[in-house]
């Protein structure tokens, strides 16, 4: 339902947690963090409000400039602990967060069960992560689009791995994404208003489109690759 991403020099955990409650108004049923430390990528999440989330690592704060966030609207699997996205591959290398449904989820699951891919929830997600680790070839964007090749349905989606822990990959097809342009830092989310309290100057995905976010640089492919330039949207209202 929400989403959230950053990738900068400063604790990634703060806008993560301050983003997704700018996004409280559309409503959720679970929430979670998955934060880079630069060595592990540790993934924290609760059913149930925020605040939730907040106490359960107010004490111990997932460290790291880079991560992604979510509040959750179940669609497939009831709302709990592990069915809360950040969902992860067998390795746990591989993150990612969905707003939208994956409609061939079950074909996939039950292809990656056979492969030996053991699942952790009942959720449509979880099989994104699992096909990017199933895929992956050395390379993370050229894997991701594999993936997108592979999933069928509506997404607004953000990647992480720890094998190229420098970037954020994310897109969308039918659910809204927009990336917010900061310096020496850059934000991603599902809407605006989680996003302008840090930067007024944004790009807004359109479907099919790619973006390989780091702290320095964002870069915009089409769905064959092909670079995009688009045009920085100034918000210019308040939130
Ligand atoms: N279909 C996914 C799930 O049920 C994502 C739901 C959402 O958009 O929050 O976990």
């Amino acid at each position: 339902c929400g989403i959230v991403g950053y990738v900068g020099d400063k604790q990634a955990a703060n806008f993560l947690l301050e983003g997704l409650s700018k996004l409280e108004y559309r409503g959720y049923d679970s929430a979670g963090i998955a934060v880079y430390d630069g060595n592990h990528i540790r993934v924290e999440k609760s059913v149930g409000r925020l605040s939730a989330l907040r106490d359960k690592i107010k004490d111990d704060m997932p460290k790291g400039t880079m991560g992604i966030g979510h509040t959750r609207w179940a669609t497939h699997g009831r709302p709990s602990d592990r069915n809360a996205h950040p969902h992860t591959d067998c390795t746990g290398d591989f993150v990612v967060v969905h707003n939208g449904i994956i409609e061939n989820y079950l074909a996939l699951k039950e292809e990656l069960i056979e492969k030996g891919h053991v699942f952790k929830s009942e959720t449509d997600t979880e099989v994104v992560a699992h096909l990017l680790e199933e895929v992956y070839n050395g390379d993370f964007v050229s894997s991701v689009r594999e993936v997108l090749r592979r999933i069928e349905g509506s997404y607004s989606l953000v990647f992480m791995s720890k094998r190229e822990p420098d970037k954020l990959i994310c897109t969308k097809q039918d659910n809204p994404l927009v990336i917010g342009i900061g310096e020496g830092e850059n934000f991603i989310a599902s809407d605006i208003p989680a996003i302008i309290s840090r930067t007024r100057r944004t790009y807004i995905l359109n479907d099919g489109e790619l973006a390989v976010v780091t702290k320095d640089a964002i870069k915009i492919t089409n769905r064959r690759g092909e670079p995009v330039t688009k045009k920085v949207f100034e918000v210019n209202w308040n939130a």
